[in-house]
């Protein structure tokens, strides 16, 4: 019997690779007609410009298994990603370090100067219980309601004091002027695009692709079946919706340069949007020889039933709503959840490659022992 890979994103084909390599008979379906999920980059028709179609997406690791493997499959280019912010009607640089610090505060002053003054805005809060709790003892409320406040409550339609911590975490304070968004040491845009990577990674005998195809509209009896999709679907939404966010893009077209850069973010509450991406910034090697430009406003709302979801919210209620999943599925035979959608997590990309990387080796152990394959690799419920 062949195994089946639900969904053709990172976690699918690499999963579906490492099935497939060891010699494994693997079925691969998408519902959509792409492969590389919400990573798929296009080529814009009219500009020529290597698109993000669900937004913008930087690789950037510090894992030397995951950059050697996605190196394995097409020419990975250097890019820097460099993020400015409006608010208040100025510039400024993201994430906040010296140089938006003393802006902001229109000062002139070193590190060490800078942290001390920082330290005269935070609240002392020993345990930050949410977003809001660490902004304000690790920033400062002037900064927090400048860059963060507005920002956050356009993209999660709710209150940061509502949101765990762990997502501002995702980003830096910084007292030099590395203006860097990411501190990872390796940061790549692929040459050939996302869709081209992922294609390469599936490309490989033993392993079929299928595209335009829903799990639910199989009738094959499959050895496993490796789920990608979102866990509340795979049950039928049986025991409610957990929530997502959706994104919406209002394309702009113009010529030459738009913008100056790839991502600015508008961090006012009264902005609709939350940020402006100009793809042709993503693609410094090649964008000299391109004369049109495509940008994509993007605003963020509630994910419906019809509308593809990105960001996992993990609200109070959704956690045990999950819970409540996971104890379906670890009651449920011949099914084993990954990536972003699988297991309701905010992942990077590569921590998506590195956990479908080790998901890999671990269920080609236990294939080998004849052993049970585990319905999780990593506890959806562990997540900070
Ligand atoms: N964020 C913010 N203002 C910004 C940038 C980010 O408030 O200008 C907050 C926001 O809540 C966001 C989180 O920080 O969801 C993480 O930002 P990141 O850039 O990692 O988001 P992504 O690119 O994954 O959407």
């Amino acid at each position: 019997m062949r195994y089946c890979i639900v969904g053709a994103g990172f976690s699918g084909a690499v999963i579906g690779r490492a099935l497939a390599e060891a010699g494994h008979k693997v079925l691969v379906i998408d519902e959509r007609l792409h492969v590389a999920g919400n990573c798929h980059s296009q080529r814009d028709p009219q500009t020529g410009v290597m698109t993000h179609v669900y937004g913008p997406h930087i690789f950037h690791t510090a894992d030397e298994r995951v950059w050697a493997y996605v190196q394995r499959f097409g020419g990975m280019r250097p890019y820097r990603h460099r993020v400015q912010a409006v608010a208040g009607g100025m510039v400024y640089s993201l994430p906040v370090n010296l140089l938006t610090i003393n802006q902001f505060f229109r000062k002139v002053m070193g590190p060490e100067e800078a942290r001390a003054f920082v330290a005269t805005k935070t609240r002392p809060i020993s345990n930050p219980a949410n977003f809001e709790e660490q902004a304000l003892s690790m920033i400062g409320a002037e900064l927090y309601e400048a860059f963060f406040r507005g920002y956050t409550r356009k993209q999660w339609g709710l209150d940061p004091a509502q949101l765990p911590a762990s997502i501002l975490k995702r980003l830096p304070l910084r007292f030099d002027y590395d203006d860097s968004y990411f501190a990872h040491p390796h940061q790549a845009i692929p040459e050939r695009g996302y869709t081209e990577l992922v294609a390469a990674i599936l490309d490989t005998p033993n392993l079929e692709l299928c595209l335009g195809a829903r799990f639910e509209d199989l009738t094959e009896a499959f050895a496993h079946v490796v789920y990608s999709g979102p866990i509340d679907r795979y049950f039928h939404y049986d025991l409610g919706r957990l929530g997502y966010r959706t994104l919406d893009f209002e394309t702009i077209r113009a010529r030459g340069d738009y913008q100056g850069t790839a991502v600015v973010n508008y961090c006012d509450e009264a902005t609709p949007y939350t940020r402006i991406t100009e793809h042709k910034h993503f693609a410094p090697w090649e964008k000299v020889k391109i004369e049109g430009t495509i940008l994509y406003r993007e605003f963020s709302r509630f994910c419906g039933p019809n509308d593809i979801p990105y960001y996992p919210i993990r609200q109070t209620n959704e956690e045990a709503m999950l819970k409540k999943y996971v104890d379906r599925a670890m009651a449920t035979p011949g099914v084993t959840f990954v990536g972003r959608l699988g297991s309701y997590r905010y992942l990077d990309m590569d921590v998506t490659i590195g956990e479908a990387l080790t998901a890999g080796d671990a269920m080609l152990e236990r294939i080998a022992k004849a052993a049970d394959i585990p319905v999780f690799f990593v506890p959806p419920l562990q997540h900070g």
